[in-house]
């Protein structure tokens, strides 16, 4: 299984300002010597070492995932601003002659989730196949009202690649080739769904948009079938756990809670997304650093638990 990440950030795109980036750069300056700066191999040397925080950033694209089984079928991982990037490269492929096939879950339709689909050249061209898999029966009538004419000026009908839509239930089991799929519905305003994709011995999990608070924890055990042993699982982690408490009810969980399921159900990399937008580069890492010092002080209950952080182009082996 490969995973690549396409979009990390939740509810609104956010691109970098010019104040933030020359923020950046003046940070750079600061840590360089003059050697690091005396020629170009040096300067890629001395960039190399700088963290993703000050010679990039963890990404403003909202939430889109690709996902390939070892047989390389794709599954594309909700739809949100990260899925224009992914349709360029997918361009490159076969899909730019009209000949691919994907198969599309969404967790549901809330915008940061399906605003990239207007964007997704693969569904402009003829001859594209995409599956679309969802507890909703109604997926094709919101999808298409992202794209009534006082919204945008080209509807989804307009695009020519051949969409279908299947409706599954709201807690199922299924298999597209030898990938066994359960999806699972997640607390979250609307309703949103996981999806765990298994090969083999291996497993995925992908879990945006959920939140994990007191009165759902007293009922964790029913979510045991989605997380338990999955070798990596992707998790909303919107919120600092102080916020969570502030913003109970808003939907999303915390990086501790994460931590705690994570554990409990034997998952071997976690890893936090669905960024905050008002969340910085620099309170990113502190998200990180905060987790894994949750990590190591629980380390007792908490197994073997990797914890990461995701960013725009992240790849994930499995
Ligand atoms: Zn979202
Ligand atoms: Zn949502």
């Amino acid at each position: 299984m490969k995973i690549k990440l396409w979009g990390v950030r939740g509810s609104i795109p956010t691109p970098l300002t010019n104040e933030v980036i020359q923020d950046k750069l003046r940070s750079a300056l600061i840590k360089a010597r003059p050697g690091d700066l005396s020629s170009e191999e040096s300067i890629d040397a001395f960039i190399d070492t700088l963290p993703l925080s000050l010679k990039g950033t963890y990404g403003g694209n909202t939430t889109t995932i690709e996902f390939r089984s070892d047989l390389d079928d794709l599954i594309i991982l909700d739809c949100g601003s990260g899925l224009k990037n992914l349709g360029n490269d997918l361009m490159k492929t076969e899909f730019g002659q009209g000949k691919g096939t994907a198969d599309i879950f969404l967790t549901h339709t809330h915008w940061d989730h399906i605003q990239g689909i207007p964007f997704f050249l693969p569904f402009f061209i003829e001859g594209n196949r995409f599956n679309f898999y969802s507890p909703l029966a109604d997926l094709k009538e919101r999808l298409d009202y992202q794209q009534v004419p006082t919204h945008f000026p080209i509807t989804l009908d307009y695009m020519k690649a051949r969409k279908e839509f299947f409706t599954i239930d709201h807690d199922d089991e299924f298999y597209l080739n030898d990938l066994k799929i359960i999806s699972k519905r997640m607390p979250h305003p609307g309703n949103a769904y996981g999806i765990r994709i298994e090969q083999k011995d291996k497993s995925f999990v992908y879990s945006s948009d959920c939140e994990f608070n007191i009165n759902v924890f007293d009922d964790i055990d029913s979510y045991r079938d989605i997380f338990y042993n999955a070798d990596v699982l992707i998790f909303d982690t919107q919120y600092t756990l102080q916020e969570s408490f502030d913003k109970f009810d808003y939907g999303h969980s915390s990086a501790s809670i994460a931590i705690d399921i994570a554990g409990k159900f034997n998952v071997k990399q976690l890893i936090l997304f669905h960024h905050e937008p008002e969340y910085t580069d620099e309170k990113l890492d502190n998200v990180l650093s905060n987790a894994r010092t949750y990590l190591y002080m629980n380390s007792k209950n908490l197994g073997d638990l990797q914890v990461d952080i995701a960013y725009e182009g992240m790849e994930i082996i499995i």
